[in-house]
């Protein structure tokens, strides 16, 4: 039996993996993650004690079948030749990513070494390129996507093959050192604990995923990112076709699209979609920049999602779309500046992901929310946190005041204020901008750009 080489990347997992089963069946596996340094600096703590905690757990699981993990640091470029002519591999088994950092280091590797990569899209549910219209295009609006996404035929779940492993010395483990720290159950097992206990809410997904306060979504994203569980398993799991199942299909279905267009047209990480708006006139207030960053802007439910963010690497999606708007149609930021800072600090940072939704909000994308659209934060926060349970739980200096008063304090007089001990500007900020000002301001900055 030939040696092969299984290089995990965004795919942390043993089952529904198509690209190990098919290391499995070709020959004796070496199991190897790569560290690479531009990938490892761009990433926040949280994201990176979640990686190496899925790491760690693959390794377990790896022991338990007579192998290892092999754990070095990259870059892969230089890596990888070594290991090839050190261990004499045949051939290296792979799924592939759309990001164009991965694109590009698999070319170069490619042209570095003679033997084959094959590839597969195990992380997607259906591959790049594949979903496409009756005239042979990607959709750049999302629900023909859909549709056509919807009706495509499943792939087969990969039968999981017994792996045999290859005989070396030494376990390459070279594992920075991290204190695990996070709240998060680690790795496949992690993951399906979280797909278990989602299945056994899903039906009301669709009445509680918009309600930061409570528990109505998988919190399955970071799975999906790291590769700990695959879409399809995931799709696969999700029997019934209620109208709340579907709807949280559909999510997965906006994963893929997001993936999709980033691989057909790489440029939207630095550009607009929609070129028109490459002309704005950000502000960029980098003071307002950072006040966003710390979650002390004076607006509650904005403050608690970056705060959130910062002390656990997630935010709901709800409070992604109110703070993103506001860094970008309040304060006028560049959303790149956003994007970027989101991208670092989620545990689910995901280049794909996390550009398609930024630009979304921007109102910039591919069918975007149009530019109009400005989230008004005091009544996003009412009609989604009515009680404040999510901006009590990230606010605590206003966590006394009434549901009704939660959400904009500076509407209170300073003697009620002061009941509570708050006194705005001293223990909690005032609001950073008027809103209906912020909001007229950037509609300009929006529309001129469109008539020009
Ligand atoms: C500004 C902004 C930035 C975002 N950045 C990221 C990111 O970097 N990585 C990321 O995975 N998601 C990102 N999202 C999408 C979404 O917020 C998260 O996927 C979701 O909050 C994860 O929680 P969940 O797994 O409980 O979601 P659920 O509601 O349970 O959804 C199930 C899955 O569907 C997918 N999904 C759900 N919503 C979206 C969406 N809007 N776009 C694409 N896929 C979606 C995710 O894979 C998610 O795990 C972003 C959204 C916004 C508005």
């Amino acid at each position: 039996m030939p040696t092969v080489m299984y290089w995990f990347r965004k795919d942390l997992r043993l089952t529904g993996n198509p690209a190990w089963s098919a290391a499995c069946k070709a020959g004796h596996v070496f199991p190897v993650f790569i560290s690479e340094p531009e990938l490892i600096s761009a990433a926040g703590k949280e994201r990176l004690i979640q990686l190496y905690e899925n790491l760690e757990s693959l390794h377990q699981e790896l022991a338990q079948l007579g192998g290892a993990l092999h754990l070095l640091q990259g870059p892969a470029e230089k890596v990888i030749p070594r290991l090839i002519s050190e261990l004499d591999v045949a051939k290296i088994f792979v799924n592939s990513d759309v990001s164009p950092f991965s694109t590009k280091r698999d070319t170069t590797l490619e042209q570095k070494i003679n033997i084959p990569i094959q590839k597969h899209w195990g992380n997607l549910m259906h591959p790049p390129g594949s979903v496409l219209t009756q005239k042979g295009t990607l959709s750049k609006a999302f629900t023909p996507f859909y549709k056509k996404w919807n009706q495509m035929p499943l792939a087969e779940m990969p039968a999981f093959t017994s792996p045999e492993f290859i005989r070396v010395e030494k376990l390459f483990w070279e594992k920075p050192n991290i204190t695990s720290s996070h709240g998060l159950n680690s790795g496949s097992a992690g993951a399906k604990t979280r797909l278990d206990d989602f299945l056994s809410r899903s039906e009301r997904y669709e009445e509680l995923r918009n309600f930061p306060g409570k528990s109505g979504t998988s919190m399955l994203s970071s799975d999906l990112h790291f590769g700990t569980i695959g879409p399809l398993e995931i799709i696969n799991r999700v029997k019934s076709d209620s109208h709340s199942q579907q709807m949280f299909i559909r999510q997965l279905a906006w994963r893929d699209w997001y993936a999709h267009l980033l691989f057909a047209t790489p440029e939207i990480i630095f550009k607009s979609a929609n070129p028109i708006y490459e002309k704005i006139q950000w502000e960029n207030n980098l003071l307002d920049f950072d006040l966003w960053k710390n979650g002390k802007t004076g607006y509650p439910i904005v403050d608690a999602g970056m705060r959130e963010l910062r002390a656990t690497g997630f935010m709901h999606n709800r409070v992604r779309m109110i703070t993103a708007s506001f860094l970008i149609k309040d304060l006028l930021v560049d959303w790149r500046l956003g994007e970027k800072y989101f991208r670092r600090h989620l545990i689910d940072g995901d280049i794909a992901q996390n550009v398609g939704n930024w630009q979304w909000v921007a109102g910039t994308g591919f069918d975007a929310a149009p530019y109009f659209r400005v989230f008004n934060p005091v009544l996003q926060s009412k009609k989604f946190d009515p009680a404040g349970e999510y901006i009590r739980a990230w606010v605590p200096e206003i966590g006394s005041l009434q549901n009704d008063q939660i959400h904009s304090p500076w509407t209170m007089t300073k003697n009620d204020l002061l009941i509570h001990g708050i006194t705005l500007g001293t223990t909690y900020p005032l609001p950073l901008v008027d809103h209906a000002e912020a909001r007229d301001r950037s509609l300009k900055a929006y529309k001129k750009v469109r008539e020009i």
